[in-house]
């Protein structure tokens, strides 16, 4: 019986490769340097698999940046502002394109369907010119030949990349993407012919965007591209790996009677539905590859369970073509439980990292081949028993207090443009008010402090000593600035989930249970293992002290329940309404604090409301309802004087657009900059919205400085579609990851920008 594993973290278990990327791009060290640190991750990763007992060990998943920017390099697709000029796409213009460069914005980044990891979208026009530019999967593959390890080089699928991509600028409304098809087949042709050269006997297409609601002309897509590569992938043994949801009947059907296909690999975790049709009919002598150890979670497999539903699936499709496998790519869950000192057994007992659910996979395969190793097994059984039982998990009255909330409404009392003027009132802002989102620049020094707090080093005097200077520091920068609405900077925060996670009760942390977000950055979500409230006050004390030093309104900073939830590990033993309702209810309970400490501004940040949208149509509408209710719950207490901000990341708002406004906050904050003009069409196609907006003025993931023509020239295109008395001038997201030589100049220019246009209203 065989095992696979869909892919694999590449940070490294202590984010060895986030250090080695930021100091190649501090150029404080080489190419060499950086190249050295990836090949030694490469190398631990595939000889842990091959120890492991892994028979389709992966190779290709590593990357400097994104897979989906590979894809891009392999293809040649550089857009043309980059400068590049052929030839194999070497780090400049590979990091170029991610990142921006001293002249060039970055590309555009967005989420990795509804996970919080980001892929560069690539930007396609009718006159690209694909060329075979980057051999990084031949080379991978190879240098795990050289290592041992026969490895299944995978490739993002042809033609998910192109229902990734986006239209070029200047062809957006009329290009046809998939018109591409051929041209880029004709590359996927090369590579495939190289990898076959160098003895890959296996391959593997990540589609996953089988799993959405797609019309039938992309169906037919997948037919056709495969139709196509098939006499070049005569001889190799061609996987389509599918994650996130279950695949759509119709998708199914188009899926397993693709020509030239050995192996369909599926998420069995979240595609229950995805069981019934492979039951249904499942083509006779191809493999099935079944994920039933889940990518998106750290909760150690129910080995029990899934070896049932495997052998279910044997009686199917043949005991010699089933092999164990991941829910989807171990990338979104964290690295390696064994460097987790800080969690007590009874948690960590609970829990499997992507170092422990290889094992899983193993023990799995060998327990179907009649090999079933009893100990671990009933470790494992004795792991599930206490989880379920443990009165850790348990708190009655919280249990109770939420599910008295599903059936009432929760609204303010007034409606929003009577607040809005309430408000105004009482803080007499300029038109165009301008602030930040939150964060400002973490130094290292800011980060010593923290870190030696948190090690008993300094004593709670001198942290706070040290904040406290920190924010009035940021606070008379703001004030400089000559910024409207400032905010504390968050510099006692590490992370925005985090900080709220370790106050809260039913949380626990990891020290290295990192997840890549995008690039280099990781994030460090909580484990939400029980019933979750707020023993006391979480920020109360550092927003009053931020008030105190200066007149302006100062926002009371808070992360709001469906945000906590997202970046959170969550519960999988009850629905995640039911765990929103919990952390609303405490986040409530804050907001009141905060509004009786005379803080009259309170943002709640829900930067990751859209990304928890489910993937498929039919399930969102339930997300939705349920998400913002828990929003309104937060903020339903409060004087009609008291403004709640929001604030909300990354693209594609337009489907959401109502739910965004059910919200019923008095002024929004959204990522814009990245992604053009999507957001303001919504407005020009005549939304009505009444609440305060503040579209991003600049993006923040890029260290480049916006000239100030460049931002009133964005303002302007704003006041075309939105009305001039609700917009607010903001940049994109919290400015944490930038630095002061960066954030300085970028707010002057802002703070001009917005001037310059109040004078010309
Ligand atoms: N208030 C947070 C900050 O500024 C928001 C971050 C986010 O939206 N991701 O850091
Ligand atoms: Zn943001």
């Amino acid at each position: 019986m065989a095992s696979h594993i869909v892919g694999y973290p590449r940070m490294g278990p202590k984010r060895e490769l986030k250090f080695a990327l930021e100091s190649f791009w501090d150029g404080k060290s080489s190419a060499e340097d950086l190249q050295k640190v990836a090949a030694d991750l490469r190398a631990s990763i595939w000889k842990q698999m091959a120890n492991a007992g892994i028979k389709y060990i992966p190779s290709n998943t590593f990357s400097y940046y994104d897979q989906v920017l590979d894809a891009t390099a392999t293809l040649g697709a550089v857009p043309q502002r980059y400068g590049w000029t052929g030839g194999e796409i070497g780090f400049d213009t590979y990091f170029s394109m991610a990142r921006g460069n001293a002249t060039v914005p970055a590309m555009e980044m967005t989420k990795w369907f509804d996970t919080n990891y980001h892929f560069i979208v690539p930007e396609l026009g009718p006159d690209v010119n694909f060329t075979y530019s980057s051999h990084k999967a031949v080379d991978e593959y190879k240098e795990a030949k050289a290592l041992g390890v026969d490895s299944v080089p995978v490739l993002v699928g042809p033609v998910t990349y192109l229902l990734l991509s986006k239209p070029a600028k200047g062809v957006e409304k009329t290009f046809n993407l998939l018109s591409l098809l051929p041209k880029v087949l004709a590359v996927y042709k090369e590579v495939i012919a190289d990898l076959k050269a160098a003895g890959a006997s296996w391959i593997q297409f990540d589609e996953p965007t089988l799993v959405l609601d797609l019309e039938s002309h992309k169906l037919q897509a997948f037919t056709d591209a495969y139709a196509e590569l098939a006499p070049a992938l005569s001889g190799l043994n061609v996987l389509i790996e599918t994650y996130f949801a279950d695949v759509p009947a119709e998708a199914y059907k188009t899926l397993t009677s693709l020509n030239g296909v050995t192996a369909y690999g599926f998420d069995l975790v979240r595609g229950t539905k995805t069981l019934d049709l492979i039951k249904g009919g499942f083509p006779s002598g191809k493999y099935l590859f079944a994920g039933v150890v889940d990518g998106r979670n750290i909760w150690a497999n129910d080995l029990a369970s899934s070896l049932a539903t495997l052998q279910g699936l044997e009686g199917v499709v043949g005991k010699d073509k089933l092999v164990v496998s991941t829910s989807s790519s171990l990338l979104h869950t964290a690295v390696d439980l064994v460097n987790e000192t800080k969690l007590d057994d009874e948690i960590k007992s609970w829990l499997a990292f992507a170092a422990q659910k290889i094992v899983e996979v193993n023990a799995l395969a060998k327990a179907l081949s009649g090999n079933k190793d009893e100990a671990f097994f009933s470790a494992n059984a004795a792991a599930q028993a206490s989880r379920k039982s443990s009165p850790r998990v348990t708190n009655e009255a919280v249990q109770k207090a939420a599910a008295a909330l599903k059936g009432s409404d929760h609204r303010r009392a007034t409606n929003v443009s009577a607040r809005l003027d309430a408000q105004q009132k009482k803080l007499n802002l300029p038109i165009l008010p301008t602030t930040t989102i939150g964060s400002f620049p973490q130094t290292v020094e800011l980060r010593r402090v923290r870190r030696e707090f948190k090690a008993n080093k300094i004593s709670e005097e001198e942290y706070v000593k040290s904040i406290k200077e920190e924010i009035q520091k940021v606070v008379q920068l703001q004030e400089e600035l000559d910024i409207d609405v400032l905010v504390h900077g968050e510099p006692e925060r590490n992370d925005m989930v985090e900080y709220f996670g370790e106050q809260l009760s039913g949380f626990a942390f990891t020290v290295n249970g990192w997840v890549q977000s995008y690039g280099s950055r990781c994030v460090k979500p909580p484990i939400i293992y029980g019933d979750v409230s707020r023993p006391k006050p979480m920020t109360v004390f550092w927003s009053s002290v931020a008030q105190s030093f200066t007149k302006r309104p100062m926002k009371g900073m808070l992360t709001g329940p469906v945000t906590i939830l997202n970046w959170s590990f969550v519960r999988n033993d009850q629905p995640r309404s039911e765990t929103t309702y919990q952390i609303a209810l405490a986040i409530k309970d804050e907001v009141e604090d905060l509004e009786k400490a005379g803080i009259t501004v309170i943002q709640i940040d829900e930067a990751a409301l859209r990304e928890g949208l489910p993937l498929r149509k039919s399930e969102q509408a339930d997300y939705l309802d349920w998400a913002v209710h828990s929003f309104r719950i937060t903020n339903v207490g409060v004087l009609d004087t008291t403004q709640i901000h929001t604030h909300m990341c990354y693209s594609n708002f337009n489907d959401i657009i109502h739910s965004i406004i059910n919200m019923d906050a008095d002024v929004i904050t959204i990522e814009n900059s990245r992604s053009d003009e999507k957001l303001l069409s919504v407005f020009r196609e005549g939304v009505k919205y009444g609440a305060g907006i503040g579209p991003g003025v600049y993006d923040i993931h890029s260290p480049r400085i916006p000239p100030t023509e460049e931002i009133a020239d964005r303002i302007n295109k704003m006041l075309a579609v939105l009305e001039k008395n609700i917009l607010w001038v903001n940049p994109d997201c919290g400015l944490k990851t930038r630095k002061y030589t960066e954030v300085k100049p970028a707010l002057t220019n802002m703070v001009a920008a917005a001037k310059l246009i109040r004078n010309e209203l």
